[in-house]
């Protein structure tokens, strides 16, 4: 085999599959955490949010802001919409986002049993086209083309598809596996003839139901890879999203870079993921989402490095190689937590200013007027408002250090139904 060129790029979608899931919710301040912390560990492009939503358009907007500030650099910022005209025109009106992912659905089922006949065939792919001559037409630097339930498409009509979003200037194409219904070799073997026919980096989108979203996203970039071109694997944290989920970031990682058979040739081509990030980033969605990590979840379980059976763990501490596939310290795990046991005084949606000082006293923050100190304190207290849950670190830092943008996006107003 000869040596490879393309890359393989991490596309985390926690903010808008993870988000939209039954019964999960993040305030827009965790949103805007989760993004900050995906930058930090190199992670190529966040799906950030959904620029028809009109709840959404603050949050969308500042979070902008922050990356023309250099804060949420070099992530890319993408939003989600449906591969139709007008919401290309809603997207770019509510908001100013950059990059987008378009969405319309192609497998039969779908044409038949959702659109009922408004659709075929050719109206997809019409519709679909439109849409991304719109995109370009309002300055849309990447344009994603999202195959829904590409799984169960047939092949023939995906290439047409595809070819046919690579003819407008589309610059991706999503395979969604929308159900989870593929396995590694389907996919490998689907993603291969793709891209080999139509010569467009592939993004791979898939879910749990069956337990293989890990296996079949690394099978599918191999097989985009294999075929000759870039693919980008989409991920959540913690794997949290629609039904069983989505294919777990850090899982998605250590696959590519620790698994025999994909280190060498694969695992080398991710495009740089800092995986000491990972304990710190799992902790907070965990936290954000209010959902426990699992004990035996990849890396970040509380049992992914314990031993107690007598062979395993006298076998682990003679050699940690023994049982233990890579190093706890690689996950950034390791280091000791402070919890308080004693008085705690915290701030929050009725705090006031004399233990909102004290809080970011211990945080070794200063502020210069009392206005600043007035106007952080009601920053805080509406994020609490957002968040119903004591506020971390992260997030009263972020108030403190931005809070043009924190504002903004804890300004939310419904809109006037007339
Ligand atoms: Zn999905």
């Amino acid at each position: 085999m000869g040596k490879k060129k393309n890359k393989i790029y991490i596309l985390d979608v926690t903010n808008r599959d993870g988000v939209q899931t039954s019964r999960i919710c993040l305030s827009k301040l965790a949103k805007t955490i989760i993004n900050l912390y995906l930058n930090e560990m190199g992670v190529y492009q966040t799906e950030f949010g959904f620029p028809t939503t009109h709840h959404e358009s603050n949050y969308l907007n500042a979070n902008i802001e922050l990356a023309k500030m250099g804060v949420l650099s070099p992530i890319i910022l993408e939003g989600w919409c449906r591969a139709i005209v007008p919401d290309i025109e809603l997207a770019t009106k509510l908001t100013k986002v950059e990059h987008l992912n378009l969405s319309i659905s192609t497998s039969q089922q779908m044409l038949t049993h959702k659109f009922k006949g408004r659709l075929d065939k050719k109206g997809v792919i019409n519709e679909m086209t439109k849409a991304v001559d719109e995109a370009r037409k309002r300055g849309i630097k990447t344009i994603g083309v999202n195959a829904e339930d590409a799984s169960r498409t047939d092949m023939d009509y995906l290439i047409k598809f595809a070819s046919a979003a690579k003819d407008h200037g589309a610059d991706r194409i999503r395979y969604c596996d929308t159900l989870g219904y593929d396995d590694p070799f389907a996919i490998y073997e689907r993603i291969k003839t793709l891209v080999q026919k139509v010569k467009l980096p592939v993004e791979l989108h898939c879910h749990n139901d069956l337990g293989m979203a890990v296996s079949n996203s690394v099978a599918g970039a191999k097989g985009a890879i294999d075929g000759g071109v870039d693919t980008y694997i989409n991920t959540t944290i913690n794997g949290i999203g629609e039904r069983a989920g989505n294919a777990d970031l850090v899982a998605v990682v250590l696959a590519l870079k620790k698994a025999s058979g994909l280190k060498d040739n694969y695992g080398t081509l991710v495009h740089k993921i800092d995986l000491r990030k990972t304990w710190k980033i799992s902790k907070y969605a965990s936290y954000a989402f209010g959902i426990p990590i699992p004990l035996k979840q990849p890396g970040v379980g509380a049992n992914a490095f314990a031993h107690e059976s007598g062979i395993h763990a006298d076998g682990a501490l003679k050699d940690r190689r023994n049982y233990e596939l890579y190093d706890f310290e690689e996950l950034g795990r390791g280091e000791p937590e402070i919890i308080e046991t004693g008085r705690m005084i915290t701030t929050g949606e009725y705090g006031g200013i004399k233990g909102f000082r004290n809080v970011y006293g211990k945080l070794k923050v200063k502020f210069d007027t009392d206005k600043e100190t007035a106007e952080v304190l009601e920053l805080a207290r509406y994020a609490n408002i957002q968040t119903q849950k004591p506020l971390v670190t992260e997030e009263l830092m972020f108030i403190a250090k931005y809070p043009k943008q924190a504002r903004k996006i804890l300004t939310v107003s419904p809109v006037l139904i007339r």
